[in-house]
């Protein structure tokens, strides 16, 4: 498993993980709910949909809007096992034991606080909307 630090630099790097960002709605409903009560719906996502050995629909069980933590989860590479073995160096097809875990949380947290900051700083990014025809072509291993 990669460190934490590690990650976040190589996923600078990528254009594709770079555009994801929190939209209005979903900037006012971590604002709204707080990162605690946010944080506790990211564990049941990866107990339900990560966690697994197999999980169910993996590469495509992370919709691309409607909850702060699916778009944190895009912008992180935590959003299917693939991803997670690419950039987190987290082998696939066994289940995620708790060290994984906390290091996926972790890494969601650590995302959504950085972007709930940077909310209050360009409403301009706020508007930004990610092309419908880009989602539905869009591909984990687009980068
Ligand atoms: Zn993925």
């Amino acid at each position: 498993m990669k460190n934490i630090d590690a990650v976040f630099r190589t996923l600078q790097r990528s254009p594709f993980r770079r555009r994801f960002h929190l939209k209005s709605e979903e900037r006012s409903y971590l604002a709204q709910k707080g990162i605690e009560d946010t944080m506790r719906h990211a564990r049941a996502f990866i107990a339900s949909r990560l966690a697994p050995a197999l999980p169910a629909n993996d590469g495509k069980q992370t919709p691309f809007r409607g909850h702060p933590v699916f778009v944190a989860q895009h912008a992180t590479a935590t959003c299917c096992r693939a991803c997670l073995a690419k950039w987190h160096g987290i082998a696939v097809g066994q289940a995620l034991n708790e060290a994984e875990c906390r290091h996926v949380e972790e890494v969601l947290e650590r995302w959504l606080r950085t972007e709930a900051a940077r909310a209050t700083q360009s409403s301009r990014q706020a508007a930004f909307e990610f092309p419908t025809s880009s989602v539905d072509k869009a591909v984990d291993n687009a980068d």
